[in-house]
């Protein structure tokens, strides 16, 4: 199939049903099937936590958008990396993990996994060469995110699949921030792509969700044997939300990133801000890799203030337009102080954030009323 993204995104896994003709896959809400004598399946479906035709309609449509061999639909994004690391690793095991990871990311490495037996390094993703040198003997995975949250630092992916090749690791690209549509790691060397589909995938604020999408097939069959034996599957009704929103992620994102560029160009000739971080800035230390790597530069935009953390937080509280909340990726704008939300819990841990830090997800609203938005909040 040569077809493009927007293509495949409203129908890849979406053959109009057999019976009916509907054109976009049912809600098939059953747990069971009946069977045409001991043994005999209908289309595959015995029970739905080993699969379900809504959910297999998402995976297939998730593992053509990121070009991979297979998808799997998970209930949260978490559950889907809990599923992936106890497929790939086991307990001695050692993995190396961005030093400014997701905060839920970095929270399963050190309460979950680690007490399982698999220890982690928060290593500098943009610097290749440390990456290489803190692998050990038995480091298995190297996690990646880029852009990452909530610092927007770049990682190569392209450089670091050939560093975790190189030690016969695998390179697992968390592609939450990008999505497919932005960025499509397994193309660039990545094993395994990772999501919450609760952000930019299903792009409205109303499911939460978790993808895997596996490059080769073999890899894909053992995290599909893992998805079913752990369960932590994602329902029907979250299947059918997800892959509604995967249909519109392509003109999502345009806009997505248009109003962040204008966001941008805002903030960066506004007194009261110190730094903005986006990797479209030229300026920024990860542009280039960026700009090999990416589409556009997303939606997602960080900035300092001045006058440090309860500036930050007034701004933050001020704002009107911009809903303060966690998450990302839908569709309203979201503004938040990360030191004392989203990164809470790493707090004088390696990952802690700056005080002075402000991110925003820029939704999809009149770019006028944000940017107005956002002057007001400045002050
Ligand atoms: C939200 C998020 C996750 C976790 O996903 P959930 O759906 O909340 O479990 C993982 N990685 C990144 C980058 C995220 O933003």
């Amino acid at each position: 199939m040569n077809e493009g993204f927007e293509t495949l995104a409203i129908h890849a896994g979406q053959e109009a049903d057999p019976h009916t003709g509907a054109v976009v896959p049912p809600i098939y809400a059953v747990s069971t099937y009946k069977q045409d004598g001991v043994g005999g399946l209908r289309a595959g479906y015995e029970y739905s936590r080993s699969a379900n035709p809504t959910r297999t309609a998402l995976e297939e449509c998730l593992a053509a958008v990121e070009g991979g061999a297979r998808g799997l639909a998970f209930a949260s994004g978490l559950a889907a990396e809990d599923t992936l690391l106890r497929t790939v690793c086991a307990p001695g095991d050692h993995v190396l993990i961005p030093d400014d990871a997701y905060g839920g990311t970095f929270r399963l490495f050190a309460k979950v996994l680690e007490r399982w037996g698999v220890s982690y390094d928060p290593v500098p993703l943009g610097d290749v060469d440390a990456v290489r040198a803190a692998v050990r003997p038995e480091t298995k995975v190297i996690w990646v995110e880029t852009p990452t949250n909530p610092l927007l630092g770049i990682a190569d992916i392209a450089a670091l699949a050939s560093v975790a090749h190189d030690a016969g690791a695998l390179l697992v690209v968390d592609n939450t921030f990008a999505s497919p549509y932005l960025q499509q790691p397994v193309a660039l060397g990545a094993d395994v792509v990772v999501h919450s589909t609760t952000k930019y995938v299903g792009g409205h604020s109303d499911v939460v969700g978790g993808a895997l999408v596996a490059a080769s097939a073999e890899l894909g069959e053992r995290l599909a044997y893992h998805q079913n034996a752990m369960g932590a599957v994602a329902g029907p009704f979250d299947a059918w939300l997800t892959l509604r929103g995967l249909k519109t992620l392509a003109v999502r994102m345009e806009r997505h990133c248009d109003n962040a560029e204008r966001v941008v160009e805002l903030l960066a000739s506004h007194p009261k801000v110190t730094q903005v971080l986006y990797p479209g800035l030229p300026e920024h230390p990860g542009h280039e890799v960026a700009a090999k790597q990416m589409r556009r530069f997303g939606g997602m935009v960080s900035f300092r203030v001045a006058g440090g953390e309860e500036a930050a937080v007034a701004v933050c509280d001020r704002a009107k337009l911009f809903t303060l909340g966690e998450s990302l990726g839908g569709v309203e704008s979201l503004i938040e102080h990360p030191g004392r939300m989203t990164h809470a819990s790493a707090a004088g841990s390696p990952l802690e954030v700056p005080g002075d830090l402000v991110r925003l997800s820029v939704g999809i609203e009149t770019v006028e009323d944000l940017l107005a938005d956002l002057t007001q909040a400045l002050g």
